[in-house]
């Protein structure tokens, strides 16, 4: 087994055989001619003849890929009647008395160096359409027929590179995945790979195209850009379950895609993503997720070499919210500490960490820590549908002092003329015995109420979720962590407030049923399982 490893360019798993594209270059030769009227009259139709396939291939791509990429062909005929362009191939017949083919393949050099030399990228990438366009019309000109593949059977194909023209004209049917030695994920090959719904590396290097035969067993990956040539049965069969897994994803999501989160029997559920960075938003949009139910902000934290500043945080948030387009999005302030430790928060080292100095009891005790970071998060607020969640709640009195500090805050931006949205729910985490058992006091106090299964299982079956040598006495289903989740859920609402859930446990579709007879109104869980938990919740049938 051989691994290479290129940039993904489209998110999809193919095993299978390869197939070495073999692209019918041809040789040009510089010919010396007397005709040059004659030879700008072969040009000329080899040029019409260019613009009728190209037409063809416009019309595939079409159908393929949609009117915005299908573009790309009509610009090359644009670009096959460019003046400079046709200007040159002239000239030099003219002057040098040489042969079509030649003038056009100096050129083609000539022009794509230009484009190559260009700062822009989408410009740089455009040196591959004129090269296209010019392979095109001298293999008019020298009568050869279309480039070809080896194999009849569905394939892995590989090249060198591949035009956007070939791109296309391959028939998809036939096509695996695409893997290309060379180009840039600006390219339209690229794109037109994207929009082809084909898994497709491209620049994994020349060593990648020296060793690689015909008839080769490989994995492509096109989520990490990784290509297994020959692989071992242990990867064989990681990789098929990973397939799987994105292909049942895959046809989940059009499945699902717009429809409502209702259960048999008509109950809305709100299923929400867990994010731990500005950046996954992309991926919560993907899974079609209702909206954010927990951000981790310790990231902007841990990301950093010194405390973020309000600016930077405002930024942050303000990107999250603006991302997710009014729809819900639960920031969940810092929870450092514990297993999260950072450098310039010189925190002192604890025999017991995870029942130490964290989150909720560093910001109270820190208040400037946490001040700066709710002003980020209300100044965000007028950008979209906040709900700000606080950590590791146990009594009345941190939430009282969590509460006035937030009205202080309020206060201090009203007097300063700084907007904020005056429907910002905040909500805390159940996430230790204390707050299920006292969660009638709680409630009244908060919008909403979130579960951190992951440390309510920790704290209550006195499970340290670091150490992975008792992981046979952690009983995520353990009925004592069942109750408590019910006791909150019962007391949220004869309060007024809503209950989700953001730990792991929310994305156990065994539970998913437990969980909304409890009466559970959200569940939040990592962006790949949004598709399956929304999925159990439509299966559901609360009525019987
Ligand atoms: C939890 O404890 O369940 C939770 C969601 O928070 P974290 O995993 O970040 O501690
Ligand atoms: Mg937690």
């Amino acid at each position: 087994m051989k691994k290479y490893v290129g940039k993904g360019v489209y998110g999809a798993v193919a095993i299978g055989k390869v197939s070495l594209y073999k692209k019918q270059e041809a040789v040009v030769k510089r010919i010396h001619i007397t005709d040059v009227e004659n030879e700008k009259a072969r040009l000329a139709q080899a040029k019409a003849l260019a613009v009728r396939q190209l037409e063809e291939i416009y019309d595939k791509a079409l159908k393929e890929v949609g009117e915005a990429n299908a573009a790309i062909f009509e610009i090359h005929q644009m670009m096959l009647d460019d003046d400079d362009y046709n200007d040159s191939i002239h000239n030099i017949i003219e002057s040098q008395s040489v042969n079509a083919e030649y003038a056009v393949a100096v050129t083609a050099d000539n022009f794509a160096e230009m484009f190559a030399a260009m700062e822009d990228a989408y410009m740089k990438a455009r040196a591959a359409d004129v090269r296209d366009i010019s392979n095109r019309l001298i293999g008019n000109l020298s009568g050869q027929s279309a480039n070809a593949c080896a194999s009849d059977e569905k394939t892995i194909i590989c090249a060198g590179d591949l035009a956007p023209s070939e791109t296309v004209s391959l028939d998809k049917k036939k096509v695996l995945a695409f893997v290309t030695a060379h180009g840039s994920s600006n390219s339209h090959t690229a794109i037109l790979a994207r929009n082809m719904n084909i898994p497709a590396i491209i620049g994994v290097g020349d060593e990648f195209l020296n060793e690689i035969k015909d008839g080769d067993e490989a994995i492509v990956d096109g989520f990490t850009g990784e290509i297994f040539v020959n692989p071992d049965a242990e990867t064989l069969t990681a990789w098929r379950e990973k397939q799987l897994a994105d292909e049942e994803q895959k046809h989940l999501l059009l499945e699902l895609k717009g429809k409502e989160n209702v259960t048999l029997d008509g109950k809305k559920i709100n299923v929400y993503a867990n994010i731990g960075s500005a950046a996954q938003t992309g991926e919560v949009l993907l899974n079609d997720a209702g909206g954010i139910g927990l951000f981790r902000s310790e990231f902007l934290y841990l990301e950093n070499s010194d405390y973020p500043t309000e600016e930077q945080q405002f930024i942050a948030y303000k990107k999250v919210l603006e991302s997710m387009a009014g729809k819900k999005v639960i920031i969940r302030t810092l929870d450092i500490g514990a297993d999260k430790q950072v450098d310039y928060f010189h925190l002192k080292k604890e025999e017991n960490p995870a029942l130490g100095y964290r989150a909720i009891r560093i910001c109270l005790t820190r208040p400037e820590i946490f001040k700066t970071q709710l002003r980020a998060l209300y100044r965000a607020s007028v950008f979209g549908n906040l709900g700000i969640m606080f950590p590791m709640i146990t009594s009345v009195p941190e939430l009282e002092r969590i509460l006035s500090l937030c009205s202080k805050v309020r206060l201090e931006l009203k007097s300063e003329g700084i907007a904020f949205s005056a429907s910002v729910e905040l909500g805390i985490m159940i996430e230790t015995p204390a707050a299920a058992i006292i969660s009638d006091k709680l409630a009244p106090m908060v919008d909403f109420f979130s579960v951190g299964t992951n440390d309510l299982t920790q704290y209550t079956l006195a499970c340290d979720r670091q150490n992975p040598d008792i992981e046979e006495f952690v009983d995520t289903h353990h009925e004592a962590i069942l109750r408590l989740i019910e006791m909150s859920a019962k007391n949220a609402h004869e309060h007024g407030a809503w209950i989700g859930i953001c730990g792991e446990l929310a994305a156990d579709t065994t539970l998913t049923e437990t969980f909304l007879r409890m009466g559970i109104d959200e569940l939040s869980v990592s962006p790949s399982f949004v598709l399956k938990v929304r999925d159990a919740v439509r299966r559901t049938d609360l009525s019987k």
